[in-house]
């Protein structure tokens, strides 16, 4: 479908978004090693998710402040950070309210674990405040990690010790989604759908299983509705379920909006139908609100905005808008109950981390539940999104877009030829690097995956922020569609 000539695109995309930069953090005039696809340590580090050998090449853009919605690199460059770090500060990247709260907690009691019947006073006010956040349905208790990847860990665990509790030593298997993203620990990564986490790493583990992305433009049959795509994929996932066997099928695991697999938010009636299958057989439903949680969908919870009663949850990111590294897992009565009953027999629940509920953690996480309520952040979210959604979605008709997606402060846009999902740009264009790398360029942060660019911005931008996201989106949409011309 697509014409052009590939020959004037081959700027080693597939590598550094940052190759193509003129910003201030790089003057390269030729291509390094890295870009050559033969990778080096320019650095000591090894990155996360970084090509090159996963190490930092020579020129990584290094970021040494951060203020409100901005943040700024080694040479004083200022970017506006549309992905608020990655998907996580939500208050921003200088909240003194926060800072001060890690500090007291330091000068107080910088560290005590929560093994063994001993705890600290942050870890359980942070329970109980965060208990009462969750409104969908009735939590009874939180499990606290440092990650979301960690939380997504343990719910497997949480699980299997449940059902081997309940006398039910084959019902095991877990069920994800395509495109969803739960983390990259080895059980997180086997869950996610994502291709990258699992090549190379000897994954997905056997017992989980991969049931449809719920990507209604990408897959939906001609002339079906979103309803009618909804049910389809119910039945699809009622029909894995009866090939597997009812008996070992333990839970069912979605992030109520997809973020790291390109923003997908779900069809009318999906989360209504999933639900009614999986309860059907005895299933758990997990949602990992990790990104969406705490008003990022203009709701507290992505629960609460597609009525999804889960019996677990995961949360991480905004839950300490980042400030401190915490997650945590909550947990419904029912399986609580089970567990409590029967960890007499079955011996104490033996998982947990050395930082599990860490006390500078917790505080932090406290004072960020007490501004969110102080704020209104729901409100806050809600007052902004619409200016953000409807000023980025207004580049729709761009003939390189082919869907602008997204809800709240969470927004994606895919690049494709002819307005079509099965028209990609050749890989080796790197269109998605390309846009990403002119936002860098104009002053912008955001997420290059393929060509898929997402942006969530923190809760706290201001409506001339948000127009301003609008204009340096605009301005690098302009340079790649002249790119691809
Ligand atoms: N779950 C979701 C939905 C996520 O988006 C992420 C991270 O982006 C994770 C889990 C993993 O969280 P972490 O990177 O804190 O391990």
């Amino acid at each position: 479908a697509v014409s052009r000539s590939p020959q004037e695109h081959l700027f080693m995309v597939p590598f550094l978004a940052r190759s193509y930069s003129t910003g201030s953090s790089v003057q390269k005039e030729e291509p390094t090693t890295v870009e050559k696809g033969l990778g080096f340590k320019g650095h000591d580090m090894l990155a996360p998710f970084t090509p090159g050998w996963q190490s930092t090449d020579l020129h990584p853009l290094i970021i040494e402040k951060s203020e409100g919605s901005y943040a700024y690199d080694s040479n004083g460059k200022k970017y506006l950070d549309a992905l608020a770090g990655l998907w996580c500060t939500s208050l921003g990247g200088n909240e003194p309210r926060l800072v001060a709260a890690a500090t007291k907690q330091l000068n107080t009691l910088p560290f005590y674990h929560s093994f063994w019947n001993r705890t600290t006073r942050p870890s359980l006010d942070l329970a109980k405040e965060l208990l009462e956040t969750f409104t969908a349905t009735k939590m009874a208790k939180a499990f606290f990690t440092n990650s979301g990847s960690e939380a997504n860990d343990t719910q497997v665990k949480l699980v299997w010790y449940y059902n081997n509790a309940l006398g039910r030593p084959d019902k095991k298997k877990f069920i994800a989604r395509h495109k969803s993203y739960h983390g990259s620990t080895l059980i997180a990564a086997s869950l996610s759908g994502l291709p990258a986490l699992h090549q190379k790493f000897d994954l997905p583990a056997p017992f989980v299983l991969h049931t449809d992305c719920p990507h209604y433009w990408r897959h939906h049959l001609p002339g079906e509705t979103e309803e009618e795509f909804s049910t389809r994929l119910a039945n699809n996932l009622e029909n894995l379920i009866l090939k597997e066997g009812p008996e070992t099928i333990a839970a069912f695991i979605a992030e109520p909006v997809m973020g790291a697999g390109g923003v997908i938010t779900p069809p009318a009636t999906y989360f209504e139908k999933v639900q009614a299958v999986v309860k059907k057989y005895d299933i758990l439903f997990i949602a990992d609100e990790v990104i969406c949680a705490f008003g990022r969908l203009g709701y507290m919870y992505g629960c609460d905005k597609y009525n999804i009663k889960p019996d677990l949850v995961s949360v991480a990111k905004a839950l300490s808008s980042a400030y401190m590294p915490i997650g945590a897992v909550l947990v419904s009565p029912e399986v609580s109950d089970v567990i409590h009953s029967q960890s007499s027999k079955l011996g104490s629940f033996s998982h947990g981390f050395t930082y599990s509920g860490h006390p500078v953690a917790c505080a932090v996480a406290i004072e960020t539940l007490k501004i969110y309520k102080e704020r209104n952040i729901v409100e806050q979210v809600r007052s902004i999104a619409p200016r953000f959604q409807d000023g980025v979605k207004a580049f729709s008709d761009s003939p390189i877009i082919g869907e602008i997606r997204g809800t709240g402060l969470i927004l994606g846009t895919e690049f494709t030829d002819n307005k079509s999902p099965n028209d990609p740009f050749p890989a080796e264009w790197g269109v998605g690097a390309y846009f990403g790398a002119q936002c860098e360029k104009h002053g912008m942060l955001i997420r290059v995956a393929g060509d898929n660019i997402m942006m969530s911005p923190p809760f706290i931008m201001t409506p001339s922020e948000v127009d301003e996201l609008i204009s340096l989106y605009g301005k690098a949409l302009k340079d790649t569609e002249e790119y691809v011309k």
